[in-house]
């Protein structure tokens, strides 16, 4: 088995040409019961601070609204990728991928809609900037929750250029670009000029971004190193996606406390 500091061990030697890249929910915070619960610990919080201050590039990549990570993480020197990376904050200005702007009206006239014909089952329509994240957490049968979540979107699937997504207990609508967390790291990976990265996520989302690093550790462009947090919740699969895992969000905090050092 490989020794995961000694496979981080150059990253630390060159902190201003490395950027590390994390997952918000279930990486670097517990899962909550709803998406308005999670909270990152104070702890965590100043260990991200100290990464701004001595990495080249420190970026939360999230399905959140970009300035919904924001307020969870409550720093302001860090790249926001929302959305799966269909919009982002970088230095405290707004951009989005082109396209995805003009999903915007229809996001939140879905929300409206699909709260309306799931009232009654015990789920959060979370209304995002460019989507809509149903969760079932919380549902008592959950099996049947999805199976309802399922049937209620798919006419806004036939009727709009809109494709699904499925995480741990939230089933997501967001447009049909070819858009995902793998290709907004690496951009921002190839912008910002990173010999090296390190990718860490706990879900299906976050395997396009376990992929481009491989492709661009493979091509010779980036030194990469992506690590898969472990959860009873997610597919297993995601788990061989990854270099490297790391058992819970607590070993995430010691690796990045490491880090940090
Ligand atoms: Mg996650």
């Amino acid at each position: 088995m490989i020794d995961i500091y000694d496979l981080l061990e150059p990253q630390i030697a060159n902190p201003r040409k490395t950027g590390i890249f994390s997952d918000l929910d279930g990486t670097l915070s517990e899962i909550a019961p709803t998406p308005d619960d999670a909270i990152i610990t104070d702890e965590m919080r100043s260990i991200i601070k100290r990464l701004a201050g001595k990495y080249a590039v420190v970026s939360i990549v999230s399905g959140r609204d970009s300035n919904e990570a924001k307020k969870v993480v409550g720093l302001d020197d860090i790249i926001y990728i929302g959305n799966h990376g269909l919009e982002w904050l970088d230095d405290g200005k707004q951009f989005y991928v082109p396209e995805a702007f003009d999903f915007y009206g229809l996001a939140s006239n879905l929300a409206v809609e699909l709260t309306a014909i799931l009232d009654g089952f015990d789920l959060v329509v979370e209304k995002k900037k460019l989507g809509v994240a149903i969760h079932y957490r919380q549902a008592q049968d959950k099996k049947l929750a999805k199976i309802s979540i399922k049937q209620s979107i798919k006419p806004f699937l036939e009727k709009y250029p809109l494709k699904s997504l499925e995480g741990r207990y939230v089933i997501e609508l967001k447009p049909d670009l070819n858009v995902n967390k793998g290709k907004a790291v690496t951009v921002v990976a190839l912008r910002k000029g990173l010999e090296r990265a390190l990718y860490l996520g706990d879900d299906m989302t976050d395997v396009d971004a376990f992929r481009a690093f491989k492709a661009l550790r493979n091509e010779g462009r980036v030194e990469t190193v992506s690590i898969a947090v472990a959860s009873d919740e997610a597919e297993p699969s995601i788990i061989g996606e990854a270099d490297y895992v790391v058992q819970n969000v607590g070993e995430v905090q010691d690796l990045l406390n490491w880090l940090a050092k």
